[in-house]
């Protein structure tokens, strides 16, 4: 399949092959390459990934691929919103190549290998999503052997995911630099999120309190009040803002994310949090 020029302002490579393609021009040129992974729905977090892999590197790439093994049955990889268009207008500017591939291209039949890691992957998210951290860790390891770039940025929005991609590029002695970028929020707080979309007017409204929370919570554990505490209490305040289900509300060490011993940190410490309200499931973190 030649590089499609034709449907958007930026070409688009669908296959690894075109992909390579692209990236070996670059690098005869010896500029070098940035990537950043998305599922599309841009957003201006997504974006603002794409400014930092633009001050990073001469080249940029933008993934966009529903990546159907992160998903679980119950979950929605079937409702998650597909904005091909929309995301290639947004991304004018910004980046130089759009990798969309479909998913047999990404897994042909007889596709077998996953990777799966111990340890960061298996509290919060690994809980409660326990097939997810795999198939995360499977589709960017292919997507960066495809590309090979210098360097993949991730959102500390996905603060586990980005620990996970972490130990896995230091595990399997990936050559490429991982950054992380900000969370961006709404002018409430409210982290953007492709799921924000699902929200109604009255669950929109609550969501924009999660962060505040969130905030109040990690600062009474900054000031000294026992982390069981503090987080009984803001999960009491989450459920009572129309949260129907909190998942976890958990201080943990910012890079292992394993539990204080003592219900007080004693390292770089993260709080974060997973919470449902209607159909759709929220996460959130910050800095204690
Ligand atoms: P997704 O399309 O949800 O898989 O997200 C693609 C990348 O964008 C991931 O590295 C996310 O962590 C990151 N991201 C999503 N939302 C935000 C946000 N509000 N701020 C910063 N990065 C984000």
């Amino acid at each position: 399949m030649p590089l499609d020029t034709k449907s958007y302002e930026i070409p688009v490579a669908r296959s690894a092959a075109d992909l390579r393609e692209a990236v070996a021009a670059w690098r005869a040129e010896g500029l070098s390459v940035a990537l950043v992974p998305t599922m599309g729905a841009l957003h201006e977090g997504h974006l603002s990934l794409v400014d930092l892999a633009r001050k990073n590197a001469d080249r940029t790439i933008v993934s966009i691929f529903v990546n159907p093994t992160q998903f679980a049955p119950n979950e929605d990889f079937s409702a998650y919103p597909r904005t091909e268009a929309a995301d290639a207008a947004k991304l004018e500017g910004k980046a130089d190549l759009i990798f969309a591939p479909n998913a047999e291209d990404m897994y042909p039949e007889g596709f077998s290998t996953t990777i799966s890691l111990t340890g960061v992957s298996e509290p919060l998210e690994g809980t409660f999503r326990p097939t997810h951290f795999a198939g995360v860790a499977t589709v960017v390891a292919k997507l960066i052997l495809r590309a090979m770039p210098d360097i993949a940025i991730f959102g500390e929005k996905d603060w586990q995911q980005l620990m996970v991609i972490r130990r896995m590029v230091a595990d399997l002695d990936i050559p490429t630099k991982i950054l992380g970028g900000p969370i961006v929020r709404e002018p409430d707080g409210l982290a953007l999120s492709s799921r924000n979309v699902y929200l109604s007017p009255e669950e929109r409204k609550a969501a924009g309190q999660l962060n505040v929370i969130l905030r109040e919570t990690a600062a009474s554990v900054a000031n000294g009040a026992p982390i069981s505490e503090a987080t009984a209490k803001g999960g009491k305040r989450i459920l009572a803002l129309g949260f129907e289900k909190l998942d976890y509300l958990e201080v943990r060490d910012a890079a292992s994310l394993a539990p204080f011993p003592n219900d007080r940190p004693t390292a770089p410490a993260r709080i974060l949090v997973a919470a449902k309200i209607g159909k759709t499931r929220l996460i959130d973190n910050m800095p204690v």
